[in-house]
């Protein structure tokens, strides 16, 4: 199918590989020995449309196994780092006059080729951000998606629908792009969450000037090979690895910037705010800043749940990827009458979680991301056994890796710092709620407000928190992890960020700016 036919068609979500098939494992396998035999390699940057060596290297490693270098890579000087913006301003007029129809093809066609290169992709998400299997494949999916929802999504804003035509004149609305965008994401999803942000910068008319985690910037550096590949025009984007300490802050000031596409923690969201905010010498515009921060999750148990229903859901929801999503539960709320049914059962079917390297496929939790992370959330788990009573878990398991036990909490009280705060890793607070309204009122006692679930088989208490709960993203009888592209457009209310809702209609219209064109006839 040619990238045109295939935007012409319906979108649907990409299917996942099930690793338990001899045949897929097969190639998985393979997959995992091309990339290891590719790992440790030297990447340049890629800014205004040319490769760039600075000597001054980035190195990152395996959390499964931190002594494995993943890649080294090359990383931008603060003058780097303004030529990559000033370049992308240079090129966004020739850039933005492309038509919408190209654009979007492109963006299928880098879509396609990472659908190409799954198993290889997968495999890059195991060694370099410690994910398992399924959690790689589902991530390679929602990259796959973003391009292919993105891209039909821009050829209805290509043709928006027609405004009220007045007497005697004829009115037109056309969308705009903005500019150049920094789009800067996080390591936990490397390769989804900064193709989404990319793409749709990409696919609207805008250049963009790319500063990945310094965790995750051999994946960024894989999607690069795909945009290239696509077709992308080299000064369209930059690739632009660097600490976020040392450019982060010149790329968000820089006067040129018009955008910035952030995904990452409440801290360095609320400073790119800040400092978006201020004009600088030269700037002509206000900066828009797509803010997608934190999370402190709650799943409601209630006493007319399907408790072994909710038992997996919650599960699932705070131990899959080690906890390290911000979609992840780290508080559940479980009404009097079946604590101490659901504890029992959620102790029981955590305790059987297996702990190891990512890419043995016989673990259900790999490491968490680095050393300094699996320091904060031991520090975490520290206040949690002075705030609450220790469960399960609580410490670092066998292996040369960064692996951390699934931890749960419980009789933890609303004011505890391990209720109130972000702690990014596979720890678990329980609370008991006296009722259902309760639980509703202790999962909003929250600044943050990005996912929720409930668990409950009475309608009445459905409506009630559809209602009252104030989350971005509600799951009813279900995990509060796991949003697909297209049905589950995904963004936090609060502290949790600006809301864009990733992956859903109106996500292109932050990167757009609609113009009105009224002509006397
Ligand atoms: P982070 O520490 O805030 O880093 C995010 C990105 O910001 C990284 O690329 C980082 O670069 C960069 N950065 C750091 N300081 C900067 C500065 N002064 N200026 C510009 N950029 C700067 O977050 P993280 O640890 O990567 O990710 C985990 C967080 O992301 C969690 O809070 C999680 O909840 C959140 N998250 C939210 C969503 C959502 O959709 N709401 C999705 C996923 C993750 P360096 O790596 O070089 O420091």
């Amino acid at each position: 199918m040619t990238p045109a036919s295939a935007l012409a068609a319906a979108f649907v979500n990409e299917p996942y590989l099930d690793f338990s098939k001899p045949e897929v494992w097969a190639e998985a396998e393979s997959a995992l020995r091309h990339v290891t035999s590719h790992s440790g390699r030297e990447y340049p940057l890629w800014i205004a449309g040319a490769e760039h060596r600075t000597g001054d290297l980035l190195t990152s490693v395996n959390p499964s196994h931190p002594s494995e270098v993943v890649g080294r890579h090359h990383k931008a000087t603060v003058e780097l780092a303004t030529r990559a913006i000033e370049d992308a301003h240079a090129y966004f007029p020739e850039w933005a006059r492309t038509t919408a129809q190209h654009r979007a093809e492109l963006v299928m066609r880098a879509g396609a080729l990472i659908r190409e290169r799954k198993l290889e992709f997968d495999a890059w998400l195991v060694v370099e951000a410690g994910k398992t299997w399924p959690e790689a494949e589902a991530e390679v999916g929602e990259a796959i998606d973003f391009c292919e929802y993105y891209a039909r999504q821009m050829m209805k804003f290509a043709s928006p629908e027609a405004l009220v035509q007045l007497p005697g004149e004829h009115g037109d609305m056309v969308y705009l792009p903005l500019g150049v965008g920094v789009i800067i994401p996080p390591w936990n999803f490397p390769l989804a969450i900064l193709t989404g942000m990319t793409v749709a910068a990409l696919v609207a008319g805008n250049t963009v000037v790319i500063k990945p985690s310094s965790e995750t910037p051999t994946i960024a550096q894989k999607l690069a090979e795909v945009l290239h590949a696509a077709g992308f025009p080299p000064r369209s984007f930059a690739m632009c690895v660097g600490s976020g300490s040392v450019i982060g802050d010149l790329l968000v000031e820089h006067p040129k910037t018009r955008f910035v596409s952030f995904t990452g923690s409440r801290e360095v969201g609320l400073r790119i705010n800040e400092l978006a905010a201020k004009p600088r010498k030269g700037q002509i515009w206000i900066k828009r800043v797509i803010a997608e921060m934190g999370g402190k999750d709650a799943i409601v148990v209630d006493r007319e749940a399907d408790i072994d229903a909710a038992v997996a859901g919650v599960a699932q929801s705070a131990f899959g990827y080690q906890g390290q999503k911000c979609s992840a539960c780290s508080r559940v709320i479980v009404d009097d009458l079946v604590y101490s049914e659901f504890l029992d059962k959620l102790r029981t079917r955590v305790a059987a979680f297996t702990v190891g390297p990512a890419e043995d496929r016989a673990n259900f939790m790999g490491p968490v991301i680095s050393a300094g992370a699996q320091r904060n959330i031991l520090r975490y788990i520290e206040t949690g056994k002075a705030e609450a009573r220790l469960v399960t878990g609580g410490a670092t398991t066998n292996g040369d890796g960064y692996f951390l036990q699934p931890t749960i909490f419980a009789g933890v009280d609303s004011t505890a710092r391990i209720f109130q705060e972000e702690i990014f890793g596979p720890v678990l607070a329980v609370t008991r709620a006296r009722d259902f309204t309760h639980a509703i009122e202790l999962a909003n006692d929250t600044e943050y407000g990005l996912t929720g679930a409930v668990y409950t088989r009475n309608p009445e208490k459905i409506r009630q928190a559809r209602e009252d709960f104030f989350a971005g993203n509600l799951y009813i009888n279900r995990k509060c992890t796991g949003a697909m592209v297209g049905a589950h457009p995904f963004g936090g209310f609060n502290m949790s960020g600006t809301d864009s809702k990733a992956g859903g209609p109106d996500y292109l219209l932050q990167f757009l700016q609609a113009k009105v064109i009224a002509e006397k006839l």
